[in-house]
């Protein structure tokens, strides 16, 4: 952040503010810890605060401090357009673009509050007075500690928010694996540990409550997984009929993709998913080394991310998805092909 960045901040905080902080649709891990994170921290300072999520995040985020107070924009329209239009500052983290927000696009649009983005996503948009973005972080968690940090608010940092923070932080980096964990990361765990985050019971709340339906959905995924020869790539498709097959539930096939990248071999993994009420095959796609899935995204998909790990969709069938993908994919033979 800008010592201008932080001045503006403080000044915004400075005395009892409406404020809402919004995570992006289809929340994960990082969005809720960040968003829930600062939602504490920021009812701490005796501001009133509402965390609307666009839409509802999956079962294995359920246990996570003040989370019943999240508002889902999607069954509360009404209400949460009051909180947006009313609000004197608007926190949007882990995303960057407004239309990341789903349906709350219009009303945020709209909304005459000042804005402040928290973010590590690539190539922000310009809607915020402050962009706090960083696309070298591993998480939007890892930011909000830093913008903690910045605010000269640290040592409020309650065990309930260190808790949120590590847990954004532990699945963004695929359990600090990811390139994109740091010395700096490990710094900031080390103390979020020290602040009162139990890692052994945030790690079982979130990887050790599979329910038997989501591992025979695992199954049938795994089943599915075909690999594109000569082109280092792995896929998954899951219809619609599977999920509900195995009682699908948001949420239940969180890190399915990443079985791609585990092949031998493979630097390129997809996954697609159906979604008959939406009419989209929702797509997610992870790689290893320098081939960057957020252009993939972007110029193929409706999506984006990070190099690593992004998402997309397409209105098109299954069948026709897997096509298009498949076309696609001699494209970049010189990073794919040995
Ligand atoms: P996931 O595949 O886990 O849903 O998302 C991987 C990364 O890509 C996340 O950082 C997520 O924010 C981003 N992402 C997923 N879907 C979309 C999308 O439809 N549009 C954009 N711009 N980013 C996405
Ligand atoms: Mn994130």
């Amino acid at each position: 952040m800008t010592n201008q960045d932080i001045s503006r901040v403080k000044e915004l905080l400075d005395h009892k503010k409406k404020i809402v902080i919004v995570p992006h649709k289809g929340p994960d891990g990082d969005a809720m810890g960040s968003t829930l994170a600062l939602k504490i921290l920021l009812e701490g300072q005796g501001h009133y605060v509402h965390l609307i999520a666009p839409n509802a995040y999956p079962d294995f985020l359920k246990w996570m401090p003040y989370q019943e107070e999240v508002l889902i924009y999607e069954k509360e329209a009404k209400k949460c357009n009051d909180f947006i239009a009313e609000a004197d500052v608007i926190f949007t983290l882990d995303f960057n673009h407004l239309s990341r927000a789903g349906e709350m696009y219009k009303p945020l649009q709209e909304a005459k509050a000042a804005f402040i983005m928290i973010d590590h996503h690539q190539q922000p948009d310009d809607y915020a007075e402050v962009t706090y973005s960083d696309v070298t972080m591993c998480s939007t968690c890892q930011m909000v500690y830093h913008f903690i940090e910045n605010i000269g608010l640290a040592h409020k940092i309650t065990p309930q928010i260190a808790t949120c923070l590590y847990t954004g932080i532990m699945t963004d980096t695929g359990s600090f694996r990811y390139r994109s964990t740091t010395s700096q990361t490990h710094r900031v765990i080390a103390d979020l540990i020290e602040k009162g985050a139990d890692n052994t019971s945030i790690h079982e709340n979130v990887f050790d409550t599979s329910s038997y339906g989501q591992l025979q959905l695992l199954g049938c995924a795994l089943q599915n997984l075909k690999i594109v020869e000569g082109l280092r790539t792995a896929y998954i498709t899951l219809t619609q009929e599977e999920l509900d097959r195995h009682n699908f539930k948001k949420g239940d096939t969180e890190g399915f993709v990443n079985y791609g990248l585990s092949l031998e071999g493979i630097v390129f993994a997809a996954i697609f998913i159906e979604n008959e009420a939406d009419k989209i095959i929702k797509i997610s796609l992870r790689s290893k080394g320098t081939f960057s899935v957020n252009d993939f995204a972007r110029r193929y998909f409706e999506g984006g991310g990070h190099i690593n790990a992004a998402g997309g969709k397409s209105d098109l069938s299954m069948q026709e998805t897997i096509d298009k993908f498949i076309s696609i994919l001699p494209t970049y033979k010189t990073n794919l092909a040995l």
